[in-house]
């Protein structure tokens, strides 16, 4: 085992794979997690004895898990079981409309060019190219790479790269984008949805976001017993090399010795020494001096725009009406509503679009069966505060099932049968989050370069997760925790002239 020790602080799909990359390298990792398990905002609740995933349930982007679980000399087949879905989403409009996005981009042409004409269809297509041409632009220059700066992130795209954004023009935001791809409002509105998945508004957020219909296009899977299996075999993966999970430890404070990190309190009073410390908690919590003044200073002192958060409902109940795929969504007639009322008006919105996850699906179910159901409105992330009162909340449930209702489908959320998180809830489990369960607003084209990388300006402490680079997501936030071991492999590198486990101003150095 390396003379060098690093504290990982949190669990969640950052702190999980940092965790697996560092200790398949042989450093002496030790996981401080608040809560009992791993995962995070990968979670589940417990209703009638049955687990129901509560946090993320879209799996896309295997790759990053294949390539993470390679590296470490496993594969995703042997550490989890993961099917893909054949329907991605299946949407449902207030006209009674009802689309099934498939897998396959020839099956949903022929579903659009049924639903709503073959022009409509031609327009899909065109938009499926220039997305694909897209995601493949941004995937190595912004996704994988360490933080990019708007410098090196130009030269990085090159001449091709900068004339595809320079064909969708990158000023424009996703709605307006959104517009010239399609006539069909309720497509517009159904693409448009891909900016909530990194916590923002379609009004708000920059054309490219249309790379993530690509991501979902390249795949939805659904992993046997849950998210929360998944965070759990990675947690596995992680102590198969030998790195230390500590639950239900809270880190406290980050110790800073000689201007560099020395190891961190816990609540019980317990000192963790540690050369390098790696925060996978929400930045916010660094910068309002939750683990200490020293730490501040490692992330930029003005709060970025805050993300989405949700209230949710975890169900277990028998459903009745339409048939539900996996993945659903229940669209209002008035889009902009949702929107304006939670980013402008910081309120609960008085017309939510409804996200159901229906976690026994696709399977057929008998008649009168009861499953695992969880449904999400968005929300805004005012969790710090009493903004949202119990009667607000009350009357979103009464207008979130009343609109399901409308649409055919019947369901109730009573006491016995549900548990509702709201953004309070988010907050007291995200320390300093408010709700927000994206990290930062991909709000304005340069939102991308303002998160905070995986290096910090205090020596040896390192970012991952959600509101570090390159943003919120699971595979994105497991991406953001590579980076932040990379960037601690490389300080070793760095710093090699010190031979390995001397003492250098009184803790192990490299
Ligand atoms: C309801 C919901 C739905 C979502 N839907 C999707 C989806 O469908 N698809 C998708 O890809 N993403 C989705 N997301 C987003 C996704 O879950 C997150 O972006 C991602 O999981 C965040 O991972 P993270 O690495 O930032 O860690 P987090 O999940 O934020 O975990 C951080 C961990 O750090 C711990 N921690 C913090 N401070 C301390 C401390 N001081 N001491 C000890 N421990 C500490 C916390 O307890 C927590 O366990 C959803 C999120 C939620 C909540």
């Amino acid at each position: 085992m390396s003379e060098h020790k690093v504290v990982i602080i949190g669990a969640g799909m950052g702190g999980l794979s940092s965790a697996i990359a560092l200790a398949h390298r042989g450093l002496d990792v030790t996981v401080v997690e608040s809560s009992n398990a791993p995962g995070g905002k990968v979670h589940s609740r417990e209703v009638n004895g049955v687990q129901i995933d509560s946090g993320p349930t879209v799996f896309t982007m295997r790759w990053v898990f294949d390539a993470l679980l390679r590296s470490v000399g496993t594969t995703v087949e042997a550490e989890m079981r993961i099917t893909p879905l054949q329907v991605l989403a299946r949407h449902f409009w207030p006209d009674g409309s009802q689309l099934d996005l498939s897998a396959n981009p020839q099956e949903s042409e022929a579903a659009i060019a049924t639903w709503s004409g073959g022009d409509e269809a031609r327009r899909f297509r065109d938009f499926c190219k220039t997305t694909r041409q897209l995601y493949a632009t941004l995937e190595g220059p912004m996704i994988r790479a360490q933080r990019p700066n708007m410098g090196g992130f130009m030269g990085d795209l090159g001449f091709k790269g900068l004339g595809v954004l320079a064909q969708l023009g990158p000023m424009r935001s996703l709605w307006q984008q959104l517009g010239h791809q399609f006539t069909d409002p309720r497509l517009r509105q159904l693409f448009a949805r891909y900016a909530t998945y990194c916590g923002s508004s379609p009004w708000q957020s920059p054309a490219t976001l249309m790379l993530i219909a690509q991501v979902e296009m390249d795949g939805v899977w659904s992993v046997e017993g849950g998210m929360v299996g998944m965070a759990q075999s990675l947690a596995r993966v992680a102590r198969r090399h030998g790195a230390v999970f500590r639950y239900q430890s809270t880190c406290q404070r980050i110790e800073k010795r000689h201007g560099r990190v020395c190891g961190v309190h816990l609540q019980s009073g317990e000192f963790l020494p540690a050369d390098r410390v790696i925060f996978n908690g929400d930045a916010n919590a660094l910068r309002q001096g939750l683990l200490g003044e020293e730490a501040r200073s490692a992330v930029p002192q003005t709060a970025p725009p805050r993300s989405l958060s949700a209230l949710t409902w975890s169900l277990h109940t028998p459903t009745q009406g339409v048939v539900l795929d996996r993945h659903n969504v229940f669209f209002q007639s008035t889009y902009a509503s949702e929107f304006d009322d939670i980013f402008e008006r910081q309120r609960l919105p008085q017309q939510p679009t409804v996200y159901v996850c229906a976690q026994d699906r696709p399977a057929d179910l008998l008649p009168g069966q009861h499953e695992r159901i969880f449904c999400l409105v968005n929300a805004p992330a005012s969790g710090d505060g009493n903004a949202i009162t119990e009667e607000a909340l009350e009357q979103c449930q009464t207008t979130t099932f009343q609109h399901l209702s409308q649409l055919g489908l019947h369901l109730q959320a009573t006491a016995a049968n549900s548990l509702r998180t709201h953004p309070q809830d988010f907050h007291r489990r995200f320390p300093a989050s408010a709700g927000a369960l994206y990290g930062q607003a991909t709000h304005g084209w340069t939102s991308i370069f303002s998160r905070p990388g995986s290096t910090t300006p205090l020596q040896g402490l390192f970012l991952a997760g959600g509101s570090a680079h390159p943003g919120p997501g699971v595979p994105m936030a497991a991406l953001s925790g590579q980076r932040a071991a990379e960037a601690v492999m490389a300080s070793l590198a760095s710093t090699s002239k010190y031979p390995v486990g001397a003492t250098f101003g009184g803790m192990s150095t490299p």
